[in-house]
């Protein structure tokens, strides 16, 4: 049996985790998510289900575009950028 991979909340000094498919994976609890801007968080959201969705097509071969990709790293980025502004801590 593999040992089950744990992800913690990118936020320093969080303690949150949860299981993680990838062994780099980042990711922010729900409290600190919560400190981004409604805009970052919707338009993250919008990002994933985009990227999600185009995980299957390029599974499928039916599409290499690495557009929705590019477009959920961005919008990652910002809801970090403005959690961690928010949390005071420059990131
Ligand atoms: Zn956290």
């Amino acid at each position: 049996m593999t040992p089950q991979l744990r992800t913690t909340c990118c936020m320093p000094a969080c303690r949150s985790t949860r299981k993680a498919d990838e062994p780099d994976e980042e990711w922010l609890c729900r409290r600190h998510f919560m400190l981004a801007s409604r805009a970052a968080r919707v338009e993250y959201d919008a990002a994933w289900r985009e990227a999600d969705k185009a995980d299957w097509r390029r599974a499928d071969g039916l599409d290499i575009s690495a557009a929705p990709f590019v477009r959920v790293t961005a919008a990652w980025e910002q809801v970090k950028v403005e959690a961690f502004a928010a949390a005071g801590i420059a990131s």
